[in-house]
């Protein structure tokens, strides 16, 4: 596969993800880091993007639950470029029922290049790169190139 080069703009598209464990967590981080968060497009899987609206005042583009399909959702909105960056903090000590959707969403989270905190600390580097707020040029799988080399 070929790369190429995109810009991911400014006003970033994020994803906010809490397995159940560790949505108290992801409540209070973007508690702490509303104002910054607020500045750009927030979409959340069912349940965290309700609870984020509700309980931290964020405006969340809430979608399916997790378990019914909503990683899934996130997912297809990475490979279309609609999202820049993934704030998920997943469960390390319990079996989710949506592993596979689990595994699918950071795994196209890695292929499409996009910055991704699993947990608090990495989320902490993340809003407090100078980046955060910037346009970033990064490289993505260039499949116009890898088509057309074998059409
Ligand atoms: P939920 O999904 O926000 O609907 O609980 C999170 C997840 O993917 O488990």
């Amino acid at each position: 596969m070929q790369y190429k080069q995109v810009i991911s703009a400014q006003h970033k598209n994020i994803s906010l993800v809490a397995h159940d464990n560790m949505k108290p967590a992801l409540i209070a981080w973007c508690i702490k880091h509303k104002d910054k968060l607020n500045k750009h497009n927030l979409y959340g899987t069912g349940t965290t993007g309700t609870l984020l609206k509700n309980k931290a005042g964020l405006d969340v583009n809430a979608l399916i639950s997790g378990p019914l399909g909503g990683d899934q959702q996130i997912g297809a909105l990475i490979t279309e470029q609609k999202i820049d960056m993934m704030i998920f903090f997943w469960d390390p000590l319990e079996a989710q029922p949506h592993d596979p959707d689990v595994k699918a969403l950071l795994r196209l989270a890695a292929v499409w290049n996009i910055p991704v905190a699993c947990n608090q600390s990495t989320a902490d580097f993340l809003i407090n790169s100078s980046l955060f707020d910037q346009e970033y040029p990064k490289s993505i799988p260039d499949y116009e190139s890898y088509i057309g080399a074998r059409t």
